[in-house]
């Protein structure tokens, strides 16, 4: 009688798991590239990572199940579990928006970590590998503790800059260009030589060496760049993961990581466009920046207005536009320019929402507050798509923004902004800037904006300010 096979083994059950979450992580980028669908493309996300646990966790114990060694790998593993979902959820729950960005960037560290590890252990423990499969283990065991190295270090720098414990200003070494280059050349090298002869000192080496290019690849960037940084590590980390999924033989690992890596590099491309930067100049660490020639200092005097001005001015006012930046993040202020969008627009007042693609400190930061205060989505438009109105309009609000409506980014080539493009505000008839103090935006630069005829400062708390004019109306 011929022998029956059966076609559901464990590993086949995992595989088939594996798609489902593999489609259902490819809905979730899918779902979050618009904002009407994007609280179902996280479902989508939270439902593929769900699949792809258990099946992971099945798939590893299957077969084996009631032996000493499975029962106390799953204890390890549920305590495991346990702690870094409880961490995981504490830090969600107390995160505020305005630190969202250093959080991803920690968490991106993380990855690139786990990825360094995941090479370790793959170059310790090389058990029923020979000959060539020997030899293409070398090398993912190198590229993958190599970009888990560079993502490592180079997160930890974006999140010490992104919390304000290490200056935004770009690190500029003398000869930087060459000692990333040698870096790469050095990786190739070492790379062929670990393949060649697999000895442990030489993964010694690169480790160090991948761990200070990426902490000197982020810190060349300056604060300006740093957007670019954020997705760039986005990207990195999910290489990382791929390469940890070559390691460890799992598809879905190398299926996500190349979803991340890509979709990172995509962003960081749209980034660069948006910015006006070369792509290759930011993830080469700033290859081919010059150091900016001009202080950016600005004299004059500046008017100061109160929120009854304001208020005045609001009413008499047919089109406003408000360019919100990451002050409005901080201050929370989104819930009462939401109320006063709504106010203006009982009045009849033309409201629209004009959004700098790097404004706040995340990519998409400023439409997600305004979709917590349901701000309508057909009023909230891209730099892009008004801009050439800003001249035609009676009053912009600058809310908490300042790089993002800096003149000297297009007028003074000596800036370190120079060419990154901007809100042109400062063409509207009038422009309230609401901030805290005459102190610069992110990237540390002063703003001309604040001395113009047509400006006026309404200094203080963006949330208690916008407070005051509604009160005013
Ligand atoms: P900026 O960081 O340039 O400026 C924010 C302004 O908000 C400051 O001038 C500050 O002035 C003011 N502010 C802070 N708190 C309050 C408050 N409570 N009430 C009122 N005002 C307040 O913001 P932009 O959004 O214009 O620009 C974003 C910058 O961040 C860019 O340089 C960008 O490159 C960078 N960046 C962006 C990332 C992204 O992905 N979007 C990531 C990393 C960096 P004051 O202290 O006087 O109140």
């Amino acid at each position: 009688m011929p022998e029956t096979t059966t076609l559901l083994t464990p590993a086949s059950i995992a595989g088939a798991a594996y798609i489902v979450a593999a489609l259902l992580f490819i809905m979730s980028l899918a779902g979050l590239s618009r904002h009407e669908t994007s609280r179902a493309g996280v479902g989508y996300g939270i439902a593929g990572m769900a699949i792809a646990l258990v099946a992971t966790v099945w798939v590893t114990f299957a077969g084996a199940w009631g032996t000493p060694a499975v029962t106390t790998g799953l204890i390890l593993l549920v305590v495991a579990v346990i702690v870094g979902a409880a961490i995981g959820l504490w830090r969600a729950r107390v995160v505020a928006m305005t630190g969202m960005p250093e959080l991803i960037a920690l968490l991106h560290s993380f990855v690139g970590l786990a990825a360094v590890l995941v090479g370790w252990n793959g170059a310790l423990d090389e058990t029923g590998m020979t000959g060539a499969l020997l030899d293409i283990h070398h090398a993912e065991v190198f590229i993958g503790v190599f970009i888990g190295a560079v993502t490592f270090t180079g997160s930890i720098v974006a999140f010490l800059k992104l919390s304000a414990r290490m200056k935004s200003a770009p690190l500029m070494l003398p000869g930087k260009n060459a000692l990333n280059l040698g870096a790469l050349v050095a990786f190739v090298v070492l790379t062929v030589w670990y393949v060649v002869t697999p000895e442990l000192w030489l993964l010694v080496v690169v480790t160090l060496l991948a761990l200070a290019l990426g902490w000197h690849l982020v810190a060349s960037i300056g604060g300006g760049d740093m957007p670019v940084v954020i997705s760039m590590l986005n990207s990195y980390s999910g290489w990382a993961a791929a390469a940890a999924g070559f390691l460890l033989n799992n598809d879905l690992l190398i299926v996500t990581g190349a979803l991340v890596g890509s979709s990172g590099a995509y962003l960081s491309y749209i980034m660069c466009k948006a910015m006006n930067r070369s792509f290759i100049s930011v993830i080469a660490g700033g290859f081919g920046i010059a150091a900016p020639s001009s202080s950016g200092e600005v004299e004059g005097e500046t008017h100061e207005v109160d929120a009854e001005a304001v208020a005045a001015l609001l009413s008499d006012a047919s089109t406003v536009i408000i360019t919100p930046g990451y002050g409005m993040a901080v201050a929370q202020a989104q819930y009462p320019v939401a109320e006063l969008t709504s106010r203006l627009r009982e009045r009849g007042v033309e409201v629209r929402f004009g959004i700098h693609p790097v404004a706040g400190r995340l990519p998409g930061h400023m439409n997600v507050l305004l979709a917590e205060a349901k701000v309508p989505y057909d009023i909230v438009e891209e730099m892009d798509e008004i801009n050439d109105d800003l001249a035609a309009t009676d009053v912009v609000l600058v809310i908490g923004a300042n790089d993002t409506v800096n003149p000297a980014a297009a007028e003074d080539p000596g800036s370190p902004i120079a060419g990154m493009p901007v809100l042109r505000v400062w063409e509207a008839k009038n422009v309230v800037v609401f901030k805290r103090s005459m102190s610069a935006g992110y990237a540390g630069v002063a703003n001309p904006l604040f001395y113009r005829d047509n400006a006026q400062m309404l200094f203080g708390d963006a949330k208690q300010r916008v407070e005051d004019i509604l009160r005013a109306l």
